[in-house]
């Protein structure tokens, strides 16, 4: 039977709700390059909560696929056509709601899977608020990058140094995740090279596009491949599969 919450019957939902761990992917519809699709921050989500739904025989909810505003310098910010954002009390309250109403159902144990940077103080505020008023219930938040291995970092950055998450937006890690999980989405020949050249120290609005690529590439992508994106994956599902078996 399929882990995913949409292709259950309402009465395969009910079996396992109460002893199964919620895996919910948060992402985002934001611009990534013109190699790459909008949706890769639900797909990278989605797609680890996926495997680790397997291996743990949970449930995976639904995606939200909107996510927190894309800032100019770890996303490229508002301007592009496409990156579509909402307000921070919007995504707290539809995170808030959704886990709430799986709550009522009987789930006791979540799993928040963030894939968008910008997104998760709003999450965990709306995880905070929901554990106050259901201590019996567990939750779990992480975004993917946060338990990534060294030792892999090293493998993947083999031709340059890794340049961390906030830059990393369309760049060797996304896009080779993508292309594990879905190939068929990610055009190379479209490709460019380009990045920022010099970050920005403070905000300025209404958005600019101040040292924003034109591509809205922040770093390189040269070097990402289907391999490395197993890699990764491999990675970060044992490290969650650890944090679950301790934890949940
Ligand atoms: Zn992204």
């Amino acid at each position: 039977m399929s882990v995913m919450m949409q292709e259950m019957s309402w009465q395969e939902f009910d079996k396992k709700r109460k002893d199964s761990i919620l895996f919910l992917p948060v992402g985002s519809t934001e611009q990534h390059g013109p190699m790459l699709p909008l949706s890769v921050d639900c797909v990278i989500s989605a797609g680890i909560c996926q495997e680790l739904a397997e291996r743990v025989d949970g449930i995976v909810a639904p995606t939200i696929c909107y996510g927190y505003k894309s800032a100019p310098l770890s996303g490229g910010g508002p301007l592009f056509p496409g990156t579509v954002d909402l307000n921070g009390s919007t995504l707290q309250n539809l995170v808030y709601d959704v886990l709430e109403e799986f709550i009522r159902d009987g789930v006791k144990k979540f799993f928040i899977h963030n894939g968008h940077y910008e997104n998760e103080a709003f999450i965990v505020e709306a995880i905070d608020l929901l554990s106050r008023k259901h201590e019996e219930v567990t939750f779990i938040e992480s975004s993917w990058w946060d338990v990534m291995s060294d030792s892999v970092i090293d493998k993947v950055f083999d031709e340059f140094e890794y340049p961390g998450i906030e830059l990393e937006h369309a760049g060797v890690l996304e896009t080779s995740l993508t292309m594990y999980f879905r190939p068929e989405l990610v055009r190379m020949e479209r490709f460019v090279e380009d990045g920022v050249e010099e970050e920005l120290n403070f905000r300025i609005y209404p958005p600019s596009k101040i040292k924003v690529p034109k591509t809205g590439l922040l770093t390189t992508a040269r070097t990402s491949s289907r391999e490395k994106g197993e890699l990764l994956v491999r990675d970060i599902v044992d490290h969650y599969l650890d944090i679950i078996r301790e934890r949940m």
